[in-house]
């Protein structure tokens, strides 16, 4: 070993989901949306005054912070705003869990937490969900130094309802507790209506799913001014310029196209419910979603084996090999031609197997 490489930081990486690239695939392995963002925003990358770019974009990113203000009726000093909610998430276990006690979040969860964790040396507890998967809030009444969980769940779809969300904070008044809704609007409530109520509750969203903007990179995160501020501050001692101007520019122009944004979730919606009873045919189980995605798992069929035959039809699907989680498959909800197409695929392949 070389003297310096023992001072190297050593850690696990993320591992995102694959994108491939090229024609006539159909890809629901990383929860995108599968219609184009709002009309005005492309035109308004179109019509960009690309002269602008030469110029350093405002620090604050202050129009798409009004913009997210107003939408959901909040105050500006309670908008924090950053390069996708996996940004916002990362500065946000930085900024509120430094005391020393392990975070808590659940055993079956966003695999970003263990790695965020990990990488700010910030130790952790995973009370396991329930068998049904669900998070169970009274695993959260012991002593910790901040919770963080997806609602709805992921990879599970599952939502936890408010009344739940509100029992693990009136049990953890002394930590910050971070709801992250980046599934939100494919069903559920906003824990945002609790602000109000909970000094220490933050609750990250994204335009990543909702809003057909992955490629963006747009996240933000909502809580008391206090809770805002330390974000920004840990912000600004990291990089000034988090938010590119395309992205801000293009966010503030999705956030004006409400008929658009609830249309476009309500296909999904629909699809979504479609999926269930389709999959069931099929002889699929999956708990009931409330995202873009549903975690099937098949009574007779080996996940691995439908993972590779959906792959040689180029469909790409999502398989975590973890611990209660090996014979689940997580499929986007994309398109009504695309999951169509899946649902014959599966159908003709669990056919000609059973013969
Ligand atoms: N939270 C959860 C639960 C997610 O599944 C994802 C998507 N990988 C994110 C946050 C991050 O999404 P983005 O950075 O695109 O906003």
């Amino acid at each position: 070993m070389k003297p310096w490489e023992k001072n190297i930081r050593t850690v696990v990486p993320y591992v995102p989901g694959e994108q491939p690239q090229g024609r006539g695939l159909i890809k629901l392995n990383t929860n995108e949306n599968p219609y184009p963002p709002a009309p005005g925003v492309l035109r308004a990358l179109r019509e960009m005054d690309g002269r602008l770019l030469r110029k350093y974009p405002d620090p604050a990113a202050s129009a798409l912070v009004e913009g997210l203000a107003e939408f959901y009726g909040l105050c500006s000093s309670q908008v924090f705003v950053g390069v996708g909610s996996d940004d916002v998430l990362a500065m946000a276990f930085m900024t509120f869990f430094n005391s020393g006690k392990p975070i808590l979040f659940p055993d079956i969860t966003y695999s970003f937490y263990p790695v965020w964790a990990d990488l700010f040396q910030i130790p952790y507890k995973t009370p396991a969900l329930d068998g049904e998967f669900r998070i169970r809030p009274a695993d959260y009444y012991q002593e910790n130094g901040g919770v963080v969980f997806p609602n709805p769940n992921a990879p599970t779809g599952i939502f936890l309802p408010l009344k739940q969300v509100e029992d693990i904070l009136d049990h953890n008044q002394d930590v910050v507790v971070i709801v992250d809704e980046a599934y939100i609007d494919f069903g559920g409530v906003s824990a945002r209506t609790l602000l109000d109520r909970y000094e220490n509750l933050l609750v990250v969203g994204t335009f990543s799913k909702s809003r057909s903007m992955a490629g963006m990179r747009i996240g933000y995160a909502f809580g008391s001014p206090a809770l805002i501020k330390a974000m920004e501050n840990v912000k600004y001692s990291y990089n000034s310029y988090t938010m590119n101007l395309p992205s801000v520019l293009s966010g503030v122009e999705a956030l004006k196209d409400k008929e658009y944004f609830y249309e476009t979730v309500g296909k999904i919606v629909n699809t979504r419910e479609r999926a269930k009873s389709r999959f069931k045919e099929l002889g699929f189980k999956c708990p009931d979603s409330s995202a873009n995605f549903l975690f099937i798992t098949h009574e007779e069929r080996k996940a691995e084996e439908i993972l590779q035959a959906l792959r040689e039809k180029n469909i790409y699907v999502r398989h975590f090999n973890a611990p209660r989680i090996s014979e689940y498959l997580r499929v986007t909800i994309g398109t009504d031609d695309e999951m169509e197409a899946v649902y014959d695929f599966l159908a003709s392949w669990l056919v000609t197997l059973s013969r």
